[in-house]
C-alpha cells in the first residue's frame, strides 16, 4: 500500500492556476466590445464580468471546495465573494461567452449564446480533470440580445441547490461553487403580467468539465460555417471524449469518429434522461442550447419536482400553452433534440446513414436503461419476463390512480410484506401515507392497487428476495429526500429575509437523499396544501 500525501490545499485565491484550452485552441470573436452583436466564425467573445456593488458569499459547496482543492477558510475570505461575484478577476483567468444557437419550442432562433453567463477559466481538479468556472448573472455580454445578464436572488438559489441535490442524488449535472449576493437590485416582471420588481441580483459560479451544448454545433451548420464546426467538434472530442479521441491520431477526426461522437452523445442523454425519470426531475426548457453535450443536466430555470405522479406537469409556465416540457415527453423531446444535433454533424460525416443509426439506437438504449432503472426502484435484478415488465407500468398506472406523492411511495412500497397469506388491504397499509387526498381513495382505487401489490408480492416470493434486502436496495435508488419545489421556496423566502443559512441546512439534507435522516421527517414529507397553488412552489415562469 503506498500513501499519497493529500495535495496542499489553496489557501488564497492567487494560487490557483487556470489552463484554458477552450480559449487557447478555439477561434475567438476579434471584436473586444460588449455590445450585442450576431458573431460569425467563432465560438465566443472575451467579455469580463460587470464589477457588482457588494458581494457577499450566501452559500458554497464543500463537495467542490474539496474537488477543487480549495481551503475551507476561503470562503470567509471576501475576495472570494468579490472574485465569484464578478467583481475581481485572477491571472490567468480568460473570461468569455460561447457563441451558440438554439431550437427553442421546437423552432430555430437563431444566435443565443452566454447571455448571461461568463466563464472564467479552466482549472484542474484533484482527480486531474479539467473544470471549467463560470459566473451566472455576471453582467451583459455580446449574446444577450435584449436582456440584461443578470440573474434574481431566487432563480440562483434554485440553481446552487438543485445542481449539488441533483449531483448527490447521482444524476449527472454542471456544479455550484458559490452564490453571492451582489448587493444590486434586478429588475423583474415574474409572472409576465405587468408588475415588474426589483429584486435582489446574485451570481452563481457553476463548474462543469464543458459548458458546451448542442447548440454550439447548430449555430456553425446553420451558417454553412463548416470549418469552425469541424474545428469546435475536433476539440470537443480531443478534450471530452479521450476514448473516442485514442487512436484517432491528432488533428482531425475521420468521418466514422464523428458518427461515434453522436453516437456517444446519444447514449450520454439518454443516461441523464432516465435518470431524471427515476427521480422525478423536470427540466421545464429542453431547448438544444440547454442540452449538454456531455449529457449533463444544465441551465436550471423553471425546472421542478414531481410532488403528486403527473407525467403530464410542467413546472413551466411559459410552456403552460402547449406544454411541449413535461416529464413524460423528456424522452422524446431528448430524441428531437438528438435529432438536431444529428443535423448539425451532418456536414461532417457526409452521409445520413452512420447518424441515423446512431440516433435509431436512442429508443432500445433508452428503453434498455429504462428497464434497469426500473427493475431497480422495484428491487427486482431485472425485468426478465413479460410479467416483469408488467409490473414495472402497472406501478406507474398505482402512481396514477389518485394524487399519490412519487417519493414517498417508492420509499413505502420497499416497506410493504411479500409473505405469503397476509391479508390484502393489511398489505397495502404502508402506501396510504403517499396519498394527497385519502378520503379520495376509493374501494376501487384499492383493489387496483393490491392486485398490483399482490402480484409484485408473488414475484418477489418466487425469485426468493428477502423484504429486508430488497427495502435496502430500493432505498438506494428511491432517494427519500428532492429538493421539493415548495422546499426550495422557503428556503428562497428565508435568504430574502436575511436568513441565508436556510440554503446551506436544505442542502445538508439534500447531500444524503437516500439515508433516513430521523430528525428531519419534515423535509420527507408531501408537499402541504398552502404549496399546491403558490407561485414559485408549483408555478415557475422563464423570468430570473
Ligand atoms: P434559457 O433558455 O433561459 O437558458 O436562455 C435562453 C437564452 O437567453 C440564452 O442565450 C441565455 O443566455 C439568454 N438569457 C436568459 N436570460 C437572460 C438575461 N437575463 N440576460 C441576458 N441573456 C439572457
Ligand atoms: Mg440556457
Amino acid at each position: 500500500m503506498s500513501i499519497t500525501a493529500a495535495p496542499t490545499p489553496i489557501g488564497s485565491l492567487d494560487q490557483l492556476s487556470f489552463d484554458n484550452r477552450f480559449t487557447a485552441a478555439l477561434p475567438a470573436d476579434p471584436d473586444a466590445g460588449n455590445n450585442r452583436r450576431q458573431v460569425v466564425g467563432a465560438c465566443y467573445s472575451r467579455v469580463e464580468p460587470t464589477p457588482v456593488p457588494a458581494p457577499h458569499l450566501l452559500a458554497h459547496s464543500a463537495e467542490i471546495f474539496d474537488l477543487l482543492g480549495f481551503d475551507t477558510d476561503l470562503a470567509s475570505n471576501p475576495e472570494f465573494a468579490a472574485v465569484f461575484g464578478g467583481s475581481t478577476l485572477l491571472d490567468g483567468m480568460d473570461p468569455h461567452a460561447h457563441c451558440y444557437g438554439g431550437h427553442q419550442f421546437g423552432n430555430w432562433a437563431g444566435q443565443l449564446g452566454d447571455g448571461r453567463a461568463i466563464a472564467l477559466g479552466e482549472v484542474v481538479d484533484r482527480n486531474g480533470q479539467h473544470q471549467t468556472l463560470q459566473l451566472k448573472g455576471a453582467g451583459p455580454t455580446p449574446y444577450s440580445r435584449t436582456a440584461d445578464g443578470l440573474a434574481v436572488l431566487r432563480s440562483s438559489v434554485r440553481e446552487f441547490l438543485c445542481s449539488e441535490a441533483m449531483a448527490h442524488l447521482g444524476v449527472p449535472t454542471t456544479r455550484a461553487l458559490s452564490l453571492v449576493a451582489t448587493g444590486g437590485m434586478v429588475m423583474r416582471d415574474m409572472l409576465y403580467d405587468g408588475n415588474a420588481e426589483l429584486e435582489p441580483g446574485a451570481v452563481v459560479c457553476r463548474v462543469a468539465p464543458s459548458f458546451v451544448r448542442f447548440g454550439n454545433f447548430e449555430i456553425f451548420a446553420s451558417r454553412g460555417d463548416i470549418d469552425t464546426l469541424r474545428t469546435l467538434t475536433d476539440f470537443v472530442i480531443s478534450t471530452d471524449f479521450p476514448d473516442l479521441a485514442a487512436g484517432a491520431g491528432s488533428g482531425r477526426s475521420s468521418p466514422e469518429r464523428y458518427a461515434q461522437f453522436f453516437a456517444e452523445v446519444v447514449r450520454h442523454t439518454a443516461d441523464m434522461v432516465c435518470e431524471w425519470l427515476r427521480v422525478g426531475f423536470v427540466h421545464g426548457v429542453m431547448n438544444t442550447d440547454n442540452m449538454s453535450i456531455l449529457g449533463l443536466t444544465i441551465d436550471y430555470g423553471p425546472y421542478g419536482w414531481l410532488d403528486n405522479y403527473d407525467p403530464d406537469w410542467t413546472p413551466n409556465t411559459t410552456d403552460a400553452a402547449h406544454r411541449r416540457y413535461r416529464f413524460g415527453t423528456q424522452p422524446a423531446v431528448a430524441q428531437w433534440n438528438l435529432m438536431q444535433l444529428a443535423n448539425a454533424l451532418y456536414p461532417l460525416v457526409g452521409e445520413a446513414e452512420p447518424l441515423q443509426a446512431a440516433l435509431d439506437g436512442y429508443v432500445p438504449y433508452f428503453e434498455a436503461q429504462w428497464s434497469v432503472m426500473m427493475a431497480a426502484k422495484l428491487g427486482l435484478p431485472a425485468l426478465e419476463t413479460e410479467a416483469d415488465r408488467e409490473l414495472a407500468n402497472g406501478v406507474l398506472e398505482v402512481l396514477r390512480l389518485v394524487e399519490t406523492d412519487m417519493t414517498v411511495f417508492w420509499r413505502r412500497l420497499a416497506i410493504v410484506d411479500t409473505a405469503e397469506g397476509i391479508d390484502p388491504a393489511e398489505r397495502i397499509a404502508p402506501l396510504a401515507d403517499a396519498y394527497y387526498q385519502p378520503s379520495e381513495v376509493t374501494d376501487e382505487h384499492r383493489s387496483a392497487t393490491s392486485e398490483f401489490v399482490e402480484r409484485y408480492a408473488a414475484r418477489l416470493r418466487a425469485l426468493g428476495i428477502a423484504d429486508a434486502a430488497r427495502g435496502g436496495a430500493m432505498n438506494r435508488v428511491n432517494p427519500k429526500y428532492v429538493l421539493r419545489n415548495y422546499l426550495a421556496q422557503l428556503a428562497i423566502d428565508a435568504a430574502t429575509g436575511g436568513r441565508p443559512e436556510a440554503i446551506n441546512e436544505l442542502l445538508d439534507v439534500m447531500r444524503r437523499p437516500y439515508d433516513d435522516q430521523p430528525d428531519r421527517e419534515f423535509y420527507a414529507a408531501v408537499r402541504p396544501d398552502w404549496a399546491r397553488t403558490r407561485v414559485g412552489c408549483s408555478q415557475l415562469s422563464c423570468s430570473s
